[in-house]
């Protein structure tokens, strides 16, 4: 879903933003939390379109089936895998620290699993369904505080609702327009959502939704004992496979987001930076 990080489809402008001035005002935003340190904002209020416990659930049936698919390719990783394993402990310390980016996960049940594919990717989907592929942890030889990276940048995209928002903004325009009119029930919008559901795997996150995920999840990681100089290292390694032939990676190459990328994380280290050393002491 991730896809860390195709190139975001060029941003329609629509007639949505004149829209957006109601829609801001018909719901509240979620701000970042008090004692955050990475400077995000509140998430996205479009979201709001769309009912959270609807794609969660969607999203969860998904999961299921592609973890299904992958157990009848054989590509699914046992429970005893050592990589599963090693990814289930990066989410044991993660997950604690998720809930004050959304009251939600606090409901959540988190799953983490492995596939088998040269696939350069990972992803959450929302309501906290974890999936790795073999893929970016054997070509990028990822550490662990690498990996805890990647994992709270996708935990960051379904804590900040990116899906239900980006959701919410393809298809907002009809639904907006239905929902001012008052034709719109709310078995439409639960059922509207229930069908793009299935489009999670194909989302494609914009430009900014990307920057958000990587201060989260830094954040998320910082406070969870990893190092957070971890998130520019990972990104150098992504950018230095671009330049081998793993196809897969051949995005960044066109990716003008990739140094600036780098640069953001390295700016918001040091934010961080106490929070990580607070978590070595136990404190
Ligand atoms: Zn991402």
């Amino acid at each position: 879903m991730c896809l860390l990080c195709l190139p975001p489809s060029v941003a329609p402008s629509s007639p949505w933003s004149a829209r957006r001035a109601f829609l801001l005002a018909a719901g509240a935003s979620a701000a970042a939390p008090v004692l955050a340190q990475v400077d995000v904002g509140s998430a996205s209020s479009l979201r709001k379109l769309v009912p959270a416990e609807t794609l969660e659930n969607s999203a969860a049936q998904q999961y299921q089936q592609m973890l299904q698919q992958a157990k009848a390719q054989r590509a699914l990783a046992p429970a005893g895998h050592p990589q599963l394993q090693r990814l289930h402990a990066i989410a044991k310390r993660l997950i604690p620290h998720a809930a004050p980016w959304n009251d939600r996960a606090r409901q959540w049940r988190w799953e983490v699993n492995l596939i088998g594919s040269s696939q350069v990717n990972a992803f959450c989907m929302p309501g906290g369904k974890i999936a790795f592929y073999t893929g970016i942890l054997d070509q990028l030889k990822l550490t662990d505080d690498e990996a805890a990276m990647i994992m709270g940048h996708e935990m960051a995209h379904a804590l900040r609702e990116h899906a239900r928002e980006r959701i919410a903004k393809t298809q907002g325009t009809n639904l907006a327009l239905r929902l001012g009119s008052q034709l719109l029930g709310l078995g439409d919008l639960g059922n509207a959502a229930a069908s793009l559901g299935g489009q999670l795997l194909t989302l494609q996150f914009s430009r900014a939704d990307e920057s958000d995920a990587d201060l989260v999840g830094l954040e998320l990681a910082a406070r969870a004992g990893y190092q957070p100089s971890a998130a520019v290292s990972l990104w150098q390694k992504m950018g230095n496979a671009t330049g081998s032939k793993q196809g897969g990676l051949a995005f960044l190459s066109t990716h003008p987001s990739g140094p600036a990328r780098i640069r953001a994380l390295e700016q918001n280290v040091p934010k961080v930076q106490g929070l990580y050393e607070a978590a070595r002491r136990g404190g």
